[in-house]
């Protein structure tokens, strides 16, 4: 045992795999219960896109969150995994046809719609069906969130939501059809944000679209806020779990509620991030004339959050003691951006060692490709190793 991990159980697998620490993932839905147990009229969706291995959903299912979906494949997982269709949402700019009518035949609970074309589908689609489709308007805040480009999604400029001059028209739009339901609002700034300041601008944007809409007559049920709680990506050991406390007081805090008003959210990262690791077995010591190169068997494909967004990951060599030394560590897949990290300190590399590349948890394995004809990578808990 070298750490948190079995090393010496891992002999036995194919590497690359995902190796998902179970107790930590508990101990965050713990937390999770306490701080939203605090506030009666919160409730926590699980966003599947971060992570859908079963081993997870299920213990994300049976701590009672809801599910966040973003397609069809998606609802399917949820319900597959229990996940009760009442606390189903379902959001994305391109819902399909095909989707929508999963959606609901499953009686989900609320489509985010993000448009009056979709809007419009939703309503033919429920009508032949004898239904009423439950739908809340996802509005484009232009709130941006300190975080990377790619993973900013409120800002006007992003194909995401309604823009907010429009959200007295699409509700309006909405009351003239009578198989849609509309029960509330909902937001979604990025992904990975660490300030609660951003938190705090869009409780006051949605402070003055609430104030807006009841200037017209109009108060709704339900409020989303999304998700977007970051981690600690360079220290994984020290902050194993996302600050929750100040996440959910920022929120109670600066969100002004009306009565009986119910406040969601979608969490994916900040749940599952950081209970995942990659585990990858080191191929080659490469000694260039400027460099080494610790040449791992897990590439981009397994793990593409550093080539696509520049992320980082700590690598850690789990098989050896010994003095540090500096190392690019790098995938075989054939692009120059198969790089985990460059001039890293790791102890002393060997062919074989064992690497755990942290914090792998959320779009790690839901994002692998099989690009290079490779095989998708493996999920465990880390219960399996404690047979
Ligand atoms: C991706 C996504 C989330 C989850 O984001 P995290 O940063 O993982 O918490 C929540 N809601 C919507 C609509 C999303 O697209």
């Amino acid at each position: 045992m070298r750490g948190q991990f079995p090393v010496e159980k891992f002999k036995d697998i194919k590497t690359p795999f995902y190796y998902y620490d179970v107790e930590l993932l508990q101990k965050t839905l713990d937390v999770v219960k306490m701080e939203t147990e605090k506030y009666p009229n919160f409730y926590v969706h699980y966003a599947i896109k971060a992570n859908a291995n079963p081993i997870l959903l299920d213990i994300i299912n049976r701590n009672g969150l809801g599910a966040d979906c973003v397609s069809g494949g998606e609802i399917n997982a949820a319900i597959k995994a229990g996940f009760p269709s009442e606390k189903i949402v379902f959001a994305g700019v391109g819902k399909s046809d095909q989707e929508i009518n999963l959606s609901l035949d499953h009686d989900i609970f609320c489509f985010n719609v993000e448009s009056i074309p979709e809007l419009e589908v939703i309503n033919e689609l429920a009508a032949a069906k004898n239904k009423v489709a439950k739908v809340c308007f996802r509005i484009n805040p232009n709130v941006g969130a300190h975080t990377h480009a790619n993973i900013t999604t409120g800002l006007a400029e992003n194909k995401f939501g309604i823009a907010m001059e429009d959200m007295e028209f699409v509700v309006s739009k909405a009351a003239e059809m009578k198989n849609v339901d509309f029960i509330g609002l909902h937001f979604h700034i990025g992904s990975q944000i660490l300030e609660m300041d951003d938190f705090i601008a869009l409780c006051k944007r949605i402070n003055e679209l609430q104030n807006r809409l009841e200037a017209e007559g109009i108060t709704v049920k339900h409020i989303n806020v999304g998700g977007g709680l970051g981690i600690d990506y360079s220290k994984p050991n020290e902050n194993p779990i996302p600050n929750f406390t100040d996440y959910f007081k920022t929120y109670s805090e600066n969100l002004i509620l009306r009565k009986d008003q119910c406040l969601h959210f979608e969490l994916g990262r900040a749940i599952v991030g950081q209970c995942g690791s990659l585990i990858t077995k080191t191929l080659y010591i490469k000694k260039g004339i400027q460099k080494q190169f610790c040449i791992v068997d897990a590439g981009m494909t397994e793990l593409i959050r550093p080539a696509l967004y520049g992320a980082f990951h700590l690598v850690e060599n789990i098989s050896s003691n010994e003095p540090n030394e500096i190392y690019d560590v790098v995938g075989p897949i054939c692009e120059s951006s198969d790089v985990f990290v460059k001039d890293f300190e790791l102890n002393q590399c060997h062919r074989g060692d064992y690497m755990a590349i942290r914090s792998a948890g959320a779009y790690g394995e839901t994002m692998a490709s099989s690009y290079n004809c490779r095989e998708l990578p493996k999920g465990y808990s880390s219960e399996d190793f404690k047979k």
